[in-house]
């Protein structure tokens, strides 16, 4: 039997600055740190692969998220790619994916990308208006993001990915729609569209609470949402997810795998795993991470075994996101486990989660309420 797929993950926990909203772990880039930080992840390949029982079981999405992957050099990068090849057999088709912040990455780092294997590049963009990067303390400028697009693609890349927020400090609907506009022209394969939340202890909530900054628009945000989905449905984007869109082909193999409560092993500090029924997670502290890793030692901080109840409410809580949705069974199955019958029912009832062929899924309504409805039935 084919072992189910299995996604890797690296987080590079260092920023150049920590944008306002962000509530990440990170660390702001120092030189020294990031090399030894480097030395410590790859440590942490080689240990993996010979404990998990992700040894041996090919790697169908390598991806490098942060923090900043593009802080790191591109030789780092590769170095680090070149032990997960050592250490872990790669699927021929494997989709490798590295962020990058626009302002933190050259054309020649893209070339040696391109040939080291890496297939996909995400870019985050945020937004296409340079204003709306200055409310939300975001460093860089729109025409870096233009840039680094047009440098991936001669570089050779063909599946680009923009993130963009929306509902950001006074952007209004026109603006949102100019920098979807602006987003299209560039044509990338794949775009991300998350409506901005307010994260405790952040620059932006203190801005917010002294009345520095206005709070998100709740009813602005799900018009943004609906102009979304319109502008990049018109232009051939499948929304294959409730925040993600893509070109036929080009939805994010790394993601689905969350989505559909696949395998990852995640790898750096505070990164996340699902393997084998169970959640386990890194120290987020970098310091820890390191301190661990030089005495050998994973530096896994909790582990938690899921029961089968708990493996299919996350199979429903994650599921009911995507479009093509989950087996109604699940659905009611996960009702009946948690009590949640009425509750099914009404949602049902209220058009926000509909039955289609057998399957469930949110419905357009319920998508843009799609974080309410999982609290309620988490
Ligand atoms: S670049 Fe990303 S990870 Fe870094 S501070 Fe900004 S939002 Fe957070």
């Amino acid at each position: 039997m084919t072992p189910p797929p299995l996604g890797l993950y690296l987080h590079i926990p260092f920023c150049l600055q920590r944008c306002d909203f962000c509530a990440f772990y990170l660390e702001i880039y120092r030189e020294g740190r990031a090399e030894a930080f480097v030395r410590s992840l790859i440590h942490e390949i080689g240990l993996s692969a010979h404990q998990h029982v992700a040894s041996g079981r090919p790697i169908q999405s390598v991806y490098f998220g942060g923090g900043t992957p593009t802080v790191l050099a591109a030789t780092q990068l590769i170095a680090i790619l070149s032990e997960i090849r050592t250490h872990f057999a790669l699927a021929s088709d494997c989709e490798i994916t590295v962020e990058a912040h626009p302002s933190t990455i050259s054309e020649q780092d893209l070339v040696q990308l391109l040939q080291a294997g890496v297939t996909r590049m995400s870019f985050g963009a945020e937004s296409m208006e340079d204003g709306d990067l200055t409310r939300i303390g975001r460093p860089g400028a729109v025409h870096e993001t233009v840039v680094a697009v047009s440098q991936a693609r001669a570089a050779g890349f063909t599946n680009i990915n923009l993130d963009l927020m929306y509902g950001l400090p006074s952007q209004s609907l026109e603006s949102w729609q100019r920098t979807l506009a602006h987003c299209l022209t560039l044509e990338p394969t794949h775009l991300s569209c998350y409506a901005l939340t307010v994260e405790e202890d952040t620059k932006l909530a203190s801005n917010i609470q002294r009345q520095r900054s206005p709070a998100p628009d709740e009813s602005l945000q799900i018009e943004m949402g609906e102009a979304a989905q319109r502008m990049l449905g018109d232009a051939g984007y499948e929304r294959y997810e409730v925040s993600n869109y893509a070109k036929q082909g080009y939805a994010c193999r790394h993601n689905l795998l969350y989505w559909t409560n696949g395998e990852y092993l995640g790898l750096g500090p505070s990164a996340q795993s699902y393997l084998d029924g169970i959640r386990f997670g890194n120290v987020a502290d970098l310091e820890a991470y390191d301190t661990s890793l030089a005495a050998s030692h994973l530096p896994i901080e909790d582990r938690t075994r899921l029961s089968e109840k708990e493996q299919l409410r996350d199979a429903v809580i994650f599921g009911l996101r995507l479009i093509r949705g989950i087996p109604s069974h699940y659905l009611h199955q996960h009702a009946a486990n948690y009590g949640y019958t009425a509750i099914t029912l009404q949602l049902l009832a209220q058009q926000l989660i509909e039955e289609v062929g057998g399957r469930s899924r949110l419905s357009t309504r319920g998508r843009l309420q799609a974080d309410t409805i999982a609290g309620q039935l988490y």
